[in-house]
């Protein structure tokens, strides 16, 4: 089944009591057994809910995966990967990193004993260095957020799995759509279902995908048991989102490349962050792990003045100034004072993320209302 296909079909089945076409929204939290230790497949919504089954079969067939598990956010499905670690364990991972996950990896889990190597892995070979006997897991974020660096995700298995160190990856930016890395050899994929999946800005939820059962279970257990496991009614409304999913991200990379080729163009515009460039530096391995190039970038103004940024952001009428990405509507963010605020002035310089950058995520508008909108604003900054 081609994408577009499966986005519609894939694990949704009409309900078998009515033939409602659409997954119904089983709003309960327990269901009635027949004796004590017979029931039909459902017990307690904690551990099983239809409509969140149906969600998880169609999330799990767009990363060509066996299995989905969804959670109540993006976070708490990393969450869950990182209970799978015991004190003393290790994780590479990068230095360009959604804020949050940064935050969760420093502030939750170094606690406890476990130690996080933020390393540069646009050069895979650079995890060799940090690679040792108590090294588990390599959690990768490509396209990066918010600088759009690319990561080969199949040089870091390669490097992995020598070292029988598991692989996750946060597929967030690319959606399954664009990239899977489960085809690729990773382990685990992660998404914020909150942002592209969901797709309309009116959910909050996360996912993960794998192939591996033993994986699975365990992750299973570890959602049933910590409970951050997401509502029927968000469910429904993520089932809803992916039926348009290839639609949206058609238009969304779209989009994307005439508002990237926009701004590189622009006397006022410094810095312009899009895997699509032919110049990007790691522009030949986005064209070997992606399908297209999407619809997030960031950009630099030629004056790299707080001031100016700060007018521009305030000037635009069409893109809203708001955390969060993926939805329908265009956005425009402000890292350093909003997603990576919690990242220390410090730790963001030396990883090129200054004080004037500005992030957007393109939405599905008409091109030209975006462009045009950009440029009264460029003009004011
Ligand atoms: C938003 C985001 C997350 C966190 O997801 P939530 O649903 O907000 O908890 C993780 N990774 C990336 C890349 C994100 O953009």
């Amino acid at each position: 089944m081609k994408f577009g296909t499966k986005a519609i079909h894939a694990g949704v089945e009409p309900d078998p009591t009515t033939g409602a076409i659409m997954t119904p929204i089983f709003q309960t939290s327990t269901y009635v057994q027949e004796s004590p230790a017979k029931h039909k497949g459902y017990a307690y919504a904690r551990g099983a809910n239809p409509t969140r089954n149906q969600l998880q079969k169609s999330i799990a067939a767009l990363e060509n995966g066996k299995f989905g598990l969804c959670f109540s956010s993006g976070m708490g499905a990393t969450d869950a990967v990182l209970r799978l670690l015991n004190p003393g364990d290790e994780v590479i991972t990068s230095n360009d990193l959604y804020g949050g996950s940064y935050r969760l990896f420093t502030k939750v889990y170094e606690r406890v004993g476990i130690k996080f190597h933020f390393i540069d892995l646009t050069d895979a070979v650079n995890a060799e260095k940090y690679i040792n006997a108590k090294t588990k897991l390599f959690w990768i974020e490509t396209p990066s957020n918010p600088l759009m660096r690319i990561i080969d995700i199949a040089a870091c298995v390669k490097i992995a799995k020598t070292h029988r160190c598991q692989v996750a990856v946060d597929n967030t930016f690319a959606s399954p759509y664009l990239q899977n890395p489960l085809d690729l050899g990773a382990d685990l994929v992660m998404h914020s279902v909150t942002k592209y999946l969901g797709g309309h800005s009116d959910v909050i939820m996360g996912a993960l995908i794998t192939n591996d059962e033993k994986l699975h279970q365990d992750l299973a257990f570890i959602a049933n048991s910590c409970g951050a496991v997401p509502g029927p009614q968000d469910s429904f409304l993520v089932l809803r989102g992916i039926k348009t999913l290839h639609l949206r991200m058609e238009r969304h990379c779209s989009n994307g490349k005439k508002v990237a080729e926009f701004l590189r163009n622009h006397p006022k515009v410094g810095k312009v962050y899009w895997p699509g460039f032919a110049d990007h530096p790691n522009h030949a391995i986005a064209k070997k792990q992606m399908r297209d190039f999407g619809g997030m970038l960031s950009f630099t103004l030629k004056d790299d003045d707080l001031n100016k940024a700060k007018r521009l952001m305030e000037s635009v009428q069409l893109f809203s100034l708001a955390e969060s990405l993926g939805g329908v509507e265009s956005l425009i963010n402000h890292p350093a004072s909003m997603t990576h605020a919690s990242i220390p002035k410090e730790e963001r310089m030396k990883n090129g993320l200054s004080d004037s950058l500005i992030r957007l995520s393109v939405g599905v508008e008409d091109a030209e209302d975006l462009l045009a909108d950009l440029e009264q604003a460029l003009q004011k900054a």
